[in-house]
């Protein structure tokens, strides 16, 4: 199914051409009959008698004043009929309506050159059409055909009719992507039905009792009906007008410029990167941080540009911008746009959008800003997926596929080959481009390297600090911690990052005081110095450094031990419970002959290390399976 749509300067004749090729008024406002001019967007099919290949058309208002009208409906159609009226030829709005389809790359077109009837000169006629060709030239319009018609005689009207049907057979059919959105250009309400919006469906099809989403609001409702050209269907083609009945959404909670979509396609947007042409016969360059406004699908938004890598932009130039958008917009990588001037309105150009969702202002003048441009527009899709997950990874394939822009079955094709390069990692549920991961593990270990620098005397650091400094979520942190301990870069002990071949060395001094240390613990035995006598004896990183290396045990905030002394202790302490069943806090005391503070941080101490275990007073040997 296809659409085509009017184009031309007001009062060329474009409603009633409309009206000779489909027997349709398209002037439906009261105030447009009585003006005996189109202001807001009519609509009228071609009727097919042999089959149900009916043609939608769009009638646009010519009118300067109703350029904004013309910019909602003009977006969809397959083929574009400019009008010209015979006996004036090429108008201003005739020029504007031409750059207009000619940025949004309406390839389809046909010139319609009516009002034949009033000019009897020849001579005029081919000086009109020249100046026409003249006009069409390096526009996407330049093969375009020139059929002279009478929309009053009626001559000519059935080439005109035949003209269309053969180029829109040329047009293939409107891609089936699944993602349906129907960008709305009218919404109203009939009693007893509710809601009704209409506009040009592409990318997918709809059916009675889908559920439905409009963005940028995210409601959600679902279609009651469906009709194409006032007639009841139960599946609307992309590619068609559509008029859709809605049930749970009321009128008042829509405007133009919506998109209907299903759920969880597309989220709205407020910063857009996209490519720009300045018009060449605009009259004053395009400036940074200028006010205009955007019209894209049917939607019109006021933004302020900002322009990329490029002061500003000349007449002819061409530039990328990023567009910082006062209200959202549901927007899709490739969707065509146009720039207008607010005051006094103009046309000052238009593109396409390369990234809806970039995330983050750009700084104007970065060569990696420019390189992330020049991949978006003119990469392949793998270089496009890669750049989508570079900028925000991790992320699941869910998001990566719909920050891309992509469509789906591009993005799919273009993340095989990606997998298949091993350009991109999968960590759980969520992806990593291999070059992002390897600077995540490069991360790790220069904060490693740089912790044993600065402290020189810990085994190494946390993983919690470690992971709180990388930044990361924990599962992600634990799955990058076993992945580098595989590669053996790295390695754990109680829970300290290091590396395998980290040394703690103390300098000589501290080595003097271990020693003296060492010594009074000696001749201490069970009744060691205090945990404040020991740090004031080798300071405080020695006395961690030591803890850290097990030279030294720390039972409780006062009682600590040299590891052999320890373990001595703990042995009398086994071998009395193998003799006697148990062991109580006195009995400990009296074994080891020292005071109740030592036995009992002893007995503690085994206990948290699950050597025993108490009962009552009593502590007993831990079995296996206790
Ligand atoms: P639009 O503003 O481009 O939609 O123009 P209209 O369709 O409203 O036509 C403007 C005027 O031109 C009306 O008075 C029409 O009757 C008249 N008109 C349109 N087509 C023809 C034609 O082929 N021949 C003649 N003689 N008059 C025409």
């Amino acid at each position: 199914m296809h659409v085509i749509g009017t184009a031309g300067h007001v009062d060329h004749g474009k409603s009633t051409l409309v009206e000779a090729l489909t027997g349709i008024d398209p002037d439906r406002l009261k105030e447009e009959k009585e003006r005996e001019m189109t202001i807001d967007l009519g609509f009228a099919w071609i009727r097919n008698d042999d089959s149900d290949d009916e043609i939608g058309v769009v009638d646009v208002p010519g009118h300067r004043d109703f350029i904004e009208n013309m910019l909602a409906g003009v977006g969809g159609i397959d083929l574009a009929l400019l009008v010209i009226a015979a006996d004036e030829g090429v108008m201003p709005q005739t020029r504007e309506h031409l750059a207009i389809l000619d940025l949004l790359e309406i390839r389809g077109g046909i010139i319609a050159l009516t009002k034949i009837d009033l000019v009897d000169d020849p001579d005029w006629l081919e000086l009109v059409q020249l100046d026409i060709v003249e006009n069409l030239q390096n526009t996407v319009l330049e093969d375009a055909q020139i059929i002279p018609v009478s929309a009053i005689t009626g001559e000519n009207i059935d080439t005109l009719l035949a003209t269309i049907r053969h180029q829109l057979s040329q047009i293939k059919e409107k891609p089936d992507s699944g993602r349906p959105r129907l960008p709305i250009d009218r919404i109203f309400s009939i009693t007893g039905f509710g809601t009704i919006v209409t506009g040009t469906l592409s990318d997918g099809y709809l059916n009675l009792g889908d559920q439905v989403e409009i963005q940028p609001s995210g409601l959600r409702g679902r279609i009651r009906g469906l009709q194409t050209h006032k007639t009841k269907i139960e599946t609307a083609r992309p590619g068609s007008r559509v008029a859709v009945n809605l049930s749970g959404i009321a009128k008042k909670d829509i405007s133009r410029g919506a998109i209907l979509t299903f759920p969880g396609i597309v989220s709205d947007t407020v910063l857009c990167d996209v490519q720009y042409r300045h018009l060449s016969d605009s009259s004053i360059p395009l400036k940074h941080n200028a006010e205009v406004k955007l019209f894209v699908g049917s939607a019109e938004v006021v933004a302020r540009t900002r322009l990329i890598g490029q002061k500003q932009l000349k007449p002819g130039q061409s530039g990328w911008l990023q567009l910082a958008l006062r209200e959202p917009v549901a927007v899709f990588r490739g969707d065509r746009f146009i720039l207008r001037r607010p005051s006094p309105p103009a046309t000052l150009g238009g593109g396409v959008i390369l990234d809806p969702h970039p995330g983050r202002r750009h700084k104007r003048f970065s060569p990696q800003v420019g390189q992330k441009f020049k991949t978006l527009e003119t990469g392949t899709p793998e270089e496009i997926l890669l750049l989508t997950l570079q900028r925000n990874e991790p992320l699941s394939i869910k998001h990566l596929f719909e920050n891309s822009g992509l469509d789906s079955e591009t993005a799919e094709k273009a993340w095989q080959t990606l997998q298949t390069n091993e350009e991109v990692t999968f960590v759980n549920e969520t992806i990593y481009s291999r070059d992002g991961w390897l600077s995540l593990v490069e991360k790790l270990k220069s904060l490693v390297t740089s912790y044993h620098t600065d402290n020189p005397l810990r085994i190494g650091i946390s993983r919690e600090e470690l992971r709180s400094r990388l930044n990361i979520t924990s599962s992600l942190f634990n799955n990058l911690l076993e992945e580098v301990k595989k590669s053996g870069d790295i390695a754990l002990t109680d829970n300290m990052v290091h590396f395998p071949d980290h040394k703690i060395l103390f300098t000589e001094q501290q080595q003097r005081n271990v020693k003296k240390m060492t010594r009074l613990f000696l001749n201490e035995g069970v009744n060691s110095p205090s945990v404040k006598d020991t740090k004031v004896m080798i300071s405080d990183d020695v006395y961690y450094a030591m803890i850290d290396l097990k030279d030294l045990i720390q039972l409780n905030q006062e009682v600590v031990y040299l590891a052999d002394t320890y373990s001595s202790l703990v042995n009398q302490i086994i071998s009395y419970i193998n003799d006697h069943g148990s062991v109580n806090a006195g009995q400990t005391r009296d074994i080891l002959q020292t005071s109740r503070k030592y036995a009992i941080a002893l007995l503690e101490y085994m206990d948290q290390s699950r050597i025993t275990e108490r009962k009552e007073d009593d502590r007993v040997l831990r079995t296996l399976t206790s």
